[in-house]
């Protein structure tokens, strides 16, 4: 049996830590991270205190919401929804810039004190035809929490038996909150249900490329790019339909926006069904928009429109980013991101003049399901001029405020706004890279150093917030803490 045959063979996804070996503590170097992922001898720091950050249910729904016209089920406390209603609207606001709808909904059990005792399954299965009968969903998800795991809810029977009874997909999804502190667990346990419940066996190739990717805002430009090579592109999961999902075993190529978001998905789609998952670098700034492309370009055999494509690109866009390049040559920059595009990014700002001082990643997995280092990281290990400092972070807020204080760069760089806003009360300059095709290709990398170089021009409301709130943070905190003295020592 081979590993995702083994994985699907269970209604459970396991967690990061032991499916990838993830960690979530480390101070050190990316020479040193990446030594140590090779020889097996990376450990897991433990932290004497931990500040929160999220969890892997919200993670798991917010993927499967974006599917079209499906009801998801939380066997859950009302506190563990509270995000699915921004999570709804964002799907329908997504839909709604391509002309479709997403009628898509998020229930929840709503479990109490005395369901903890006595069990609720019974609910479960009350509100799950009740959600049925009401929304009339293509696909139905039952996703648990950490009550209804710690109480042992048999939430995988029940789906079994409401396949049978309401005649469409029904599976359960395993994202207990205590399960793993690594959210993007919850991507997996996504990903688990699809390739479980949904995807069928190919019964024929289609020239389609999988795409898998958060919110689309470069939709139409990669569409166009891919129809120029002759494929069409399937997006996942926003936007896309269950009858889309059944077919994604038939597409030529699967390629995400990061290795982080795409393991899953794409190792199981290549080991089960044969279809080749693209795991370059990403698409972000010069090389890494070149190395991705021309490797989609060699799987779905159209290297030579590939090298026209990107001829014709070059010539447009690298001479204006050469010209931006002398405003930002020298800046130096701290990176508080996920683990995926954490090193994407210290390539982009490298390829700029940019020079990375610390990469704070939120979680680190050492391998990814093809028993492969994160090919960002090893192409900064062989490429970087210098070794970079790296911490392991998990959104701790306090341990970043740490590094920022201690080493005092031009610019923060983040994908998490909860970390930006620390870091400009700090007086730091910080450039929010929340849309995760922020420098994607020629284009998006001459946009993104404009949008740096405008934020270095006017440093006003940082230096202006910064003498004007009082952080929680003293003195006497920043010279003592450990983890600043561990950062000393990791220079
Ligand atoms: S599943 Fe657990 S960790 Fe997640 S929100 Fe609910 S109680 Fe919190």
């Amino acid at each position: 049996m081979s590993n995702f045959e083994n994985l699907l063979s269970k209604p459970s996804s396991n967690g990061r830590e032991a499916r990838l070996g993830s960690i979530t503590g480390y101070h050190g170097c990316v020479s040193d991270l990446c030594e140590r992922s090779a020889c097996g001898g990376l450990k897991n720091r433990e932290r004497c205190f931990s500040q929160s950050s999220t969890c892997i249910s919200m993670c798991a729904g917010q993927q499967l919401l974006g599917i079209r016209d499906i009801a998801i089920v939380s066997h859950a406390p009302s506190g563990c929804c509270s995000s699915a209603a921004s999570a709804a609207v964002l799907s329908q606001q997504l839909a709604f810039l391509i002309g479709e709808t997403n009628r898509s909904v998020l229930v929840g059990t709503d479990l109490d004190e005395n369901d903890t005792v006595f069990g609720a399954l019974e609910s479960l299965r009350k509100i799950s035809i009740e959600t049925f009968k009401t929304h009339r969903p293509n696909a139905l998800f039952l996703t648990s929490s950490c009550v209804s795991g710690v109480i042992g809810e048999d939430i995988d029977s029940l789906a079994d038996d409401l396949r049978e009874e309401l005649g469409i997909p029904v599976e359960s999804v395993h994202c207990e909150g205590f399960k793993s502190r690594i959210w993007a667990s919850g991507f997996d346990a996504a990903d688990h249900a699809v390739l479980r419940g949904i995807v069928k066996p190919p019964k024929e190739k289609r020239p389609v490329i999988n795409f898998k990717n958060f919110f689309e805002s470069q939709r139409t430009q990669i569409s166009q790019i891919f129809a120029e090579l002759g494929v069409k592109t399937q997006f996942l999961y926003m936007n896309s339909t269950v009858e889309e999902l059944e077919h994604i075993s038939e597409s030529l190529a699967t390629v995400c926006v990061c290795g982080t978001l795409g393991t899953y998905l794409g190792n199981g789609l290549e080991e089960l069904y044969g279809v080749p998952y693209v795991r370059t670098i990403n698409f972000s700034g010069i090389t890494g928009f070149e190395t991705w492309m021309r490797k989609i370009g060699e799987v779905i055999g159209k290297e030579a429109e590939t090298d026209t494509f990107l001829k014709r690109e070059r010539d447009k866009y690298l001479p204006q980013i050469e010209a931006f390049k002398k405003e930002l040559e020298g800046l130096t920059a701290v990176i508080g991101m996920g683990p995926g595009y954490t090193y994407e990014v210290s390539r982009v700002l490298q390829e700029l003049g940019i020079k990375t001082v610390w990469a704070a990643a939120w979680h680190y997995d050492y391998k990814y399901d093809n028993g492969q280092n994160p090919p960002a990281l090893e192409y900064l290990r062989k490429h970087a001029p210098d070794d970079i400092g790296v911490s392991i972070a998990d959104m701790q807020n306090y341990e970043l405020l740490n590094i920022l204080n201690t080493l005092k760069p031009d610019l923060y760089f983040s994908r998490h706004p909860g970390s930006t806003v620390w870091a400009i009360k700090q007086g730091i300059t910080s450039v929010y890279f929340a849309d995760e095709y922020t420098a994607f290709g020629y284009r998006g990398t001459l946009e993104l150093a404009r949008y740096i170089a405008d934020s270095i021009k006017n440093r006003s409301f940082e230096k202006n917030l910064a003498a004007r709130v009082r952080l929680p943070y003293t003195d006497w905190w920043y010279r003592n803490a450990s983890d600043s003295m561990l950062l000393q020592e990791a220079r």
